[in-house]
């Protein structure tokens, strides 16, 4: 029997924050609006402190900003790709220069560790120095060939799109305001961000910002509000890039296709970890203990369940509750705490409900499992479960907080099914010593992503490689290319050159089909040896 540990409290901030009450008063002042709106105020995590306060927006407020945003765009989409490129650089610089404002800010809005605050801004200036660098080149019109060799010259352009709304939840605030707008300015677009209200002000930064960067003032809005603004930008923008859950996504996917608009659905997750028999156990305990806490698990890309295989079981469990138990909780702007507070009251109530549907239906807790008052109002134990079962609610539904359950599997294949038994297929995370066996294993996995002894970072992080979901965890891809493109309409140029596809008016009849016949076997034969199938 396993004891349930002793976490680490470390009192809540001491040291004054870098941002002032009056730099979020002029934040607040940039939202879109037409005239006087209602405001809301927000709360601090961290303490349950006042915040700021924020004007919420009405779906004409969404109509202006559009307004805006789109008068803005023609302009930008003249504006040469490397003059784009340099403003997106001079704006990856400033971030780095303000990072102490930006990491208490962010930490303040979502009441997450220095480690996690410290990984947005990591992010965010990868994505900024990688598509400054690559769109370039990417959005130049590229030469294709056409069916036979020299009959046309045809070229690829990529247009913008126009206005592109960027819908985002609130656990990586810096990272969603940044990481969507970037390609899609890149791209030649104007961007309407909206944020989930409790993450307003990080929004607000990045885009003064940009403007600081030389953004054109107008070309990135940003405006507040739940679930009925969200449904206003989706009414009226060009593209919707949306970071949310899968009933969200269901919804927007339904609103844009009667628009027949694009979309990209970045959504929900039920992240699985695969520990092999061969698996370097403190090195997948570790990795156990990022990709279960990082964020307090509100990351959608978290680990949520937990194979090991039934020789190394035991030793698994018992490190990862013992290094689980010592994690260092609390609030604090420096590097103490290791895991922090929830960031919404509705999910820290999602997290205690599963918790506790678990141990109603039988689930055993092998560490956590308790809510923290004593560190702020949000905050909940980095929780260890044995013993699920799938009438509970925590075997299939996304948790997305501190809640990991643990499985013993003998059989590969038993356990490869259960793990693509799933609706969701975010990221999977395969641990082995026998990376060839961990490749083959990964490509059999139901998910946009797997990381092969590492959690979710290895591949979030290949900023070339594309990020998203397999079923109902998605739709497009964020990162590499694809994440450049989704944002741009595809046009094809072809100038005819010598003689019509269609035949010369000229040829005696029946010319034309013996030609093209001859024609189509001997491109057959080239295309098969030039591609060797
Ligand atoms: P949510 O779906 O409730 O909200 C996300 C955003 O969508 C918010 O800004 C919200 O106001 C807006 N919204 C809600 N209903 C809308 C509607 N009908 N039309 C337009 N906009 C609407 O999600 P949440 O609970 O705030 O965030 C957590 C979820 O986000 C989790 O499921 C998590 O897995 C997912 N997530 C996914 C990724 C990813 O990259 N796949 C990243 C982070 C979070």
């Amino acid at each position: 029997m396993i004891e349930t540990g002793r976490l680490s409290a470390i009192n809540p901030a001491r040291e004054a924050p870098q941002f002032t009450p009056e730099l979020l008063q002029q934040l607040a002042q940039r939202v879109s609006l037409f005239g006087e709106r209602a405001a809301q105020t927000l709360y601090s995590p961290f303490d349950g402190g006042v915040l700021g306060v924020i004007p919420i927006c009405i779906s004409e407020d969404v109509q202006l900003a559009v307004e805006r945003a789109r008068s803005a765009q023609s302009a930008w989409a003249r504006v040469d790709t490397r003059a784009r490129a340099r403003i997106v650089l001079r704006f990856h610089d400033l971030l780095l220069e303000r990072q102490a404002e930006i990491l208490d800010l962010t930490q303040y809005e979502t009441g997450k560790a220095r480690r996690d605050a410290q990984e947005e801004l990591l992010d965010s200036a990868i994505v900024a120095q990688f598509y400054a660098t690559r769109s370039p080149g990417w959005l130049r019109p590229r030469r294709t060939g056409g069916t036979f060799v020299g009959l046309t010259q045809t070229w690829e352009y990529r247009h913008p799109v126009g206005v592109v709304g960027v819908i985002s939840p609130w656990n990586y605030p810096l990272v969603m305001a940044v990481s969507e707008p970037i390609p899609a300015l890149m791209a030649g677009n104007a961007v309407v961000l909206k944020p989930d209200p409790q993450t307003t002000f990080t929004a607000l930064w990045v885009q003064a910002l940009m403007e600081e960067a030389g953004l054109p003032p107008g070309l990135f809005q940003v405006v507040t509000g739940g679930a009925e603004v969200g449904e206003a930008l989706v009414a009226t923008a060009d593209f919707i890039a949306l970071t949310g859950s899968t009933p969200t996504g269901r919804k927007v996917a339904r609103q844009a296709g009667e628009r027949l608009i694009g979309v990209s659905l970045e959504l929900g997750g039920k992240n699985p970890m695969l520990v092999l028999e061969d698996a370097n156990l403190e090195a997948a305990v570790d990795g156990a203990i990022h990709g279960a806490f990082a964020n307090a698990g509100q990351l959608c890309v978290s680990l949520e369940r937990i194979y090991v295989h039934e020789k190394i079981f035991d030793a698994f469990a018992r490190r990862f509750v013992e290094k689980t138990s010592a994690l260092r909780l609390g609030a604090t702007l420096d590097h103490r705490s290791q895991m922090g507070s929830l960031t919404v009251q509705r999910q820290f109530d999602t997290v205690r409900a599963h918790v506790q549907d678990a141990v109603a239906k039988g689930a055993r807790v092998l560490t956590g499992g308790r809510p923290r008052p004593d560190l702020g109002p949000l905050f909940f134990e980095p929780t260890i479960l044995t013993d699920v079962t799938p009438e509970m609610r925590v075997y299939s539904e996304e948790t997305f907080g501190p809640v990991v359950s643990l499985y013993k599997f003998s059989d590969v294949e038993q356990v490869l099914a259960l793990i693509n038994q799933s609706e969701y297929g975010l990221n999977a995370s395969v641990w082995t010593k026998d990376l060839g066996k961990g490749r083959a294993l990964a490509s059999r996995i139901q998910a946009g992503t797997v990381n092969i002894n590492e959690s979710y970072a290895a591949a979030w992080a290949s900023m070339d490689a594309t990020m998203g979901g397999f079923k109902a965890s998605g739709l497009g891809r964020r990162h590499g290319k694809e994440g450049l493109y989704r944002f741009t309409e595809v046009q094809t140029i072809a100038i005819e050159r010598f003689v019509p596809v269609t035949g010369p008016t000229w040829l005696p009849r029946g010319w034309y089909g013996r030609i093209v016949t001859a024609a189509l076997k001997a491109l057959k034969w080239l295309s098969r040896w030039w591609y060797r199938v």
